[in-house]
């Protein structure tokens, strides 16, 4: 038994293939409806297009800033089962700071604009990984949390936000403030017990931040987007077309802009995520939301995305001849997102629309945005 591989081609063994979320699971994929789970994909081919095709666009700039955003939207409080994600601002240089041989500090802030330090093994290889070292998790290395405020609730969220950001690393965690009136041996609930050395690197990292001088080296690549928006087509476009997409002319271009080849321009139809398509993003948009959208238009079906109503990119799919049995080619469709809330609506794009203008109320949407409405009153009861 065989299969070929959506993204290499290849033909592989069965035993060999693995499930792919079409949509990342970073974007909410998996509570994406069934046929955007997918069994054709490699176990090489989702491993490396995860790290360095998933990986580059969501921990680029726009995109772990745009995420962090949306979550903040639907969150409503600490102990839920979703803690708020952490920004990584990037490499930074602390003077004081002895760092261990081969290692560097990154700069991540909580989200109440906690300072966070992650000192970890340092790797040129993953220069674009501005978010933290991907493979090298299970090496030893230390991260500091210094608190902004006394507020509880505000201090809860951001520990949660760490512990849930770190769970994978084998970080030490070390919280930054004196704990008044706690028995020595002990320390904040969930962290290390600091040794001499942290004691000196956090006196260091408090320093800075007091004088407001911590300034980290924020990496931008202005084309961390383009073989996500390959992997996307390919992906959405299988899942919604089925086999008769893989046969088209968009479905070959795709692939060949997903690997990396500096000396070929595929001829990949569409808009990138930098280009100005504020209009776009403003009417296929949803608050806190990835909105995909696919619509007919001009002899071709065409995919659009966008993340907290920014950062759109357009490709074309295929030609309009395709059918899907999930899109009627005069109303169009979408899929929302809610990573944070871990839900996803899948609906036509008139329906959309009509719930966004307020004419015609989506029942699914409409339970979503009352949970909107508790996150905005929870921010505002929270102290400055
Ligand atoms: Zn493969």
């Amino acid at each position: 038994m065989t299969f070929d591989c959506l993204y290499c081609a290849r033909t592989k063994p069965v035993s060999e293939s693995s499930l792919e979320h079409a949509i990342p699971q970073f974007l909410g994929g998996a509570q994406a409806p069934l046929h955007y789970k997918l069994h054709n994909v490699c176990r090489t081919c989702n491993n490396r297009l995860g790290l360095h095709v998933d990986g580059s666009y969501a921990k680029s700039w726009f995109v772990t800033n745009a995420m962090a955003e949306a979550a903040r939207k639907y969150y409503s409080g600490p102990g839920q089962s979703r803690s708020l994600p952490l920004t990584c601002i990037g490499p930074v240089n602390i003077p004081d700071l002895l760092l261990p041989k081969d290692t560097v500090a990154e700069y991540w802030l909580g989200p109440s604009g906690e300072s966070i330090i992650w000192v970890r093994t340092g790797d040129d290889a993953l220069y674009w990984y501005s978010g933290g070292n991907p493979t090298r998790r299970k090496q030893a290395s230390t991260v500091y949390f210094l608190p902004v405020t006394d507020d509880p609730v505000r201090l809860q969220m951001g520990v949660e936000a760490l512990i849930e950001g770190f769970k994978k690393t084998k970080a030490r965690r070390i919280f930054g403030t004196k704990l008044e009136g706690l028995p020595p041996g002990e320390t904040y609930p969930g962290f290390d017990l600091p040794n001499t050395a942290d004691d000196s690197t956090v006196q260091a990292i408090r320093t800075l931040v007091q004088a407001g001088s911590i300034h980290a080296q924020l990496h931008m690549n202005t084309k961390f987007d383009l073989r996500f928006i390959c992997k996307m087509a390919l992906a959405v476009g299988f899942s919604l077309f089925g086999h008769s997409y893989l046969a088209t002319a968009e479905a070959a271009a795709a692939r060949s802009g997903l690997w990396p080849n500096p000396s070929f321009q595929p001829n990949v139809r569409g808009s990138s995520t930098i280009h100005n398509n504020a209009q776009l993003a403003k009417v296929a948009g949803y608050d806190g939301a990835i909105v995909i959208l696919v619509i007919r238009t001009g002899g071709a079906y065409v995919m659009a995305m966008t993340l907290d109503r920014g950062l759109p990119f357009v490709v074309e799919l295929c030609p309009d001849t395709l059918s899907s049995g999930l899109i009627d080619p005069a109303l169009g469709y979408s899929l929302v997102l809610f990573p944070q809330l871990q839900r996803c609506v899948e609906l036509s794009l008139p329906d959309l629309l009509a719930h966004v203008l307020g004419h015609a109320s989506n029942a699914s949407l409409a339970a979503i945005d009352k949970q909107r409405q508790v996150a905005t009153t929870f921010w505002n009861s929270l102290p400055r």
